[in-house]
């Protein structure tokens, strides 16, 4: 049902997975968030130190079902952590925070493994025997502390890793060296965009020859929190065959439910490369006995579901379809797709930049709604009977409303 919503100020700012970002009114001399003199609190969102505190905390609770694990450290030196939880033979792996500026999917996670690895309910027994769940919170915490999308590193940082790379013509496309980008500025303190690094070669060592690259080819782990995923990736195939599923948590800029003036509370979506039977997806040819885009359709659509269960006319029913017919095998989700991983993409309203903490309880559970909802679903078999073909008529996305 079609509600009247006042439009806020905010403006629309581009979809995550493009780098096309026009920044929002921004005089951030000193890199502190300010738009229209209002300062964006994030203080209720949980930081680093927080961070390890709780996972630790949720380890002691869980009488030994969940292990935690310092799997990598960010260029800046903060601890990676792994948390692992569960039995089963399906491998389930969640990351979040890949783009500092957007942190509901770290709550949500901090939650999701208190109640799988604390609870007695016949749900999470369930999860535990039928599922090893793995999920790496905050993977890019250099990005979380500083509230940005991008990491903390330098070209020239990357350059003494990989000597090769010093006759390279350009640095990486994705490289933020300087200037404004989402209300921050990199001038002084760059970074690279962690999520367009990921390879589907996954034994891929850095080239010259294939920089700078671009949004449409593979990137190439020269940051070490793509190269940290990259390592739980590979040591969770050689353990189990495969990873079965790979959620990656993320936020957008306020967008609408096609048709209608709802301003979205989250975008889903399972579609980051061409199919490799296809011809637009020829290039991914290698790829093609891995990929299966009916799973990963299954899978989003018992997210849509699980949101769409909670009654109608809520927030968690202006659900839409992220932009499809993407080729970013850069994206940890391209990359992983291409290794066979059903993939869902999650994209929460507004970033930390702009949103600030505003709405954190509705949004964190509407992301802990979809997750569970793809959890319970690969658990009991049921997301297997779902109908694929019904993932085209979840809604689209729309950068304007319908009045
Ligand atoms: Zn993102």
């Amino acid at each position: 049902m079609k509600r009247k919503k006042w439009i806020t100020g905010l403006g629309v700012v581009a979809l995550c997975a493009s780098l096309a970002t026009p920044t929002l009114a921004a005089n951030s001399s000193n890199g502190n968030l300010t738009n229209d003199n209002q300062v964006y609190s994030i203080q209720g969102f949980t930081d680093h130190a927080e961070m390890v505190k709780r996972l630790q905390q949720i380890e002691k609770n869980s009488q030994g079902r969940v292990a935690l694990e310092v799997v990598g450290q960010s260029n800046r030196g903060r601890a990676v952590y792994k948390a692992r939880v569960g039995n089963g033979k399906k491998v389930v792996l969640i990351e979040s925070e890949i783009h500092g500026n957007e942190k509901t999917g770290t709550e949500a996670l901090l939650n999701l493994l208190q109640y799988v690895g604390s609870s007695n309910s016949p749900e999470a027994k369930k999860i535990r025997d039928e599922m090893t769940l793995v999920v790496l919170p905050k993977m890019n915490p250099d990005a979380s502390e500083l509230n940005r999308r991008g990491n903390d590193m330098s070209w020239a940082e990357v350059v003494a890793k990989f000597p090769q790379l010093a006759s390279a013509s350009k640095p990486a496309w994705n490289y933020y060296a300087s200037g404004v980008i989402q209300e921050r500025d990199y001038t002084g303190k760059p970074g690279f965009d962690v999520n367009r690094d990921f390879n589907p070669d996954l034994n891929y060592v850095p080239k010259a020859a294939d920089f700078p690259g671009a949004s449409n080819k593979p990137g190439w782990y020269i940051t070490p929190e793509s190269q940290t995923v990259r390592e739980v990736y590979k040591s969770l195939k050689a353990e189990f065959g495969k990873v079965d599923v790979f959620i990656d948590l993320h936020h957008q800029g306020q967008y609408y439910v096609e048709g209608t003036d709802d301003i979205v509370t989250m975008s889903l979506s399972a579609d980051f490369v061409p199919d490799p039977r296809t011809p637009r997806g020829a290039k991914y040819a290698q790829y093609a006995s891995n990929y299966n885009f009916e799973f990963s359709k299954q899978l989003n659509l018992a997210a849509y579901n699980a949101l769409q269960s909670i009654g109608q006319n809520s927030p968690f029913n202006n659900i839409s379809l992220y932009s499809q017919n993407l080729d970013l095998p850069g994206t940890a989700l391209g990359s992983f797709a291409l290794n066979g991983s059903g993939t869902v993409l999650f994209e929460v309203r507004g970033q930390t930049h702009t949103l600030g903490q505003k709405k954190k309880g509705q949004l964190v559970k509407a992301v802990e709604t979809g997750l569970y909802g793809i959890i319970n679903g690969v658990a009991d078999g049921s997301v297997t009977q779902l109908n694929a073909d019904d993932y085209n008529n979840i809604p689209r996305t729309s950068s304007t409303p319908s009045l």
